[in-house]
Order: structure tokens, then C-alpha cells, then sequence
């Protein structure tokens, strides 16, 4: 027997909370701080160039200071014409994600900060340095699949790379809040 499984159990329902229409009660007291930051990745994504996925990143203390953002792209002075980005294993190669740019233009520790990304959740080779680098929760959104529950084409590209992630926030005891689709348009 695991003696360890309810224990286990526990713990993970503390690290990774998905707001659901059913709790997101739960989390009342910092859905506001949780939108706004989330809308301001939103909106720094637009800055990235790439014609197909543009991903905003902000990393936000305590005191909900800003204290880094970040977009995904080439890194500093990579020539990043339109079609390095239309060469998918060329731009896969080159491209710095959201989070990682988050990361390094940080001034300051990052402990006990929380990360926003949008649209997605980090991928599993962003999820080592989110924990390497200190940071306390990651907040994102679930657009995997939709309202019916049928996984969506970024699910399909994206959904298994999320769940590695995942799963090391867990292990490593990285906060996560994902809020479903629907309650996040309700927003
Ligand atoms: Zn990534």
C-alpha cells in the first residue's frame, strides 16, 4: 500500500488548481490581479513576429509589481525576416519563448514571483527554468480544448509538452493556476 497517496493527493490539489466554472470561488481574491496580468500578456504578444503563435509573458511580485515581461522571437539582432518564421524547424531552432525572454530581462530575483503567460501554459523545456530561476506560480489559461471538451489544433500541438510541464511544476512544487476556457472568457 502507498502510504503516501492521499498525502501525495493533497499536495497536488494545492500546486495545480484549475478554475473550473464549479470553484472558481476559490480563487475570487486574486481573479482580478490574475486578468490583468493576463490581459497585459495578451496584449504584449502582438509584439511578437511570429505569423503563427505570439505568446506574452509577465512576471509579476507580491505586490503585483511588474517586473519583467517578455514575447517570444529571435534572440537580439538574429535576422528575423518573415520567412525564417515561415521555416517551422528553422523558427523552432531560433526562437527564444515568452517565459525565457521574461526570465533573463528580469532585473531582480524572481522568487516568490508569479509568471502570466497567454495564450498557453509554458512548454516543458520553459518549465526548467521557470523552477531553476525561483519563480513561485505560473497562471495561464487551458485553450487545449474547447467549451465541448474536443481538443483543439493547439491542443493537438501542444497538449502532451503541457503536461511534461506540468507535471514537473508539480514534482518541483511550482504553484499552478489554469483557468478553463469558459471561465476565462466569462471574465
Ligand atoms: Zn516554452
Amino acid at each position: 500500500m502507498d502510504v503516501f497517496a492521499g498525502r501525495k493527493r493533497r499536495r497536488e490539489f494545492k500546486m495545480i488548481l484549475r478554475v473550473t466554472e464549479l470553484n472558481k470561488n476559490l480563487v475570487k481574491n486574486i481573479i482580478k490581479w490574475d486578468k490583468r496580468f493576463l490581459d497585459l500578456a495578451e496584449h504584449i504578444s502582438q509584439w511578437s513576429k511570429d505569423p503563427s503563435t505570439q505568446v506574452g509573458a509577465v512576471i509579476a511580485d507580491k505586490d503585483n509589481r511588474i517586473v519583467s515581461v517578455g514575447y517570444n522571437g529571435f534572440p537580439k539582432g538574429v535576422n528575423d525576416d518573415e520567412e525564417r518564421y515561415e521555416d517551422r524547424e528553422q523558427k523552432y531552432s531560433l526562437i527564444v519563448h515568452a517565459e525565457i525572454n521574461a526570465i533573463l530581462f528580469a532585473q531582480k530575483g524572481l522568487k516568490n514571483t508569479t509568471l502570466y503567460t497567454w495564450p498557453l501554459p509554458p512548454c516543458e523545456r520553459c518549465a526548467g527554468f521557470i523552477i531553476q530561476s525561483g519563480l513561485e506560480t505560473v497562471v495561464s489559461i487551458d485553450l487545449f480544448s474547447d467549451k465541448e471538451g474536443k481538443t483543439t489544433d493547439r491542443g493537438y500541438r501542444w497538449g502532451e509538452s503541457f503536461e511534461i510541464a506540468q507535471k514537473m511544476f508539480q514534482e518541483s512544487s511550482v504553484n499552478m493556476r489554469i483557468y478553463e476556457a469558459s471561465v476565462w472568457q466569462g471574465l
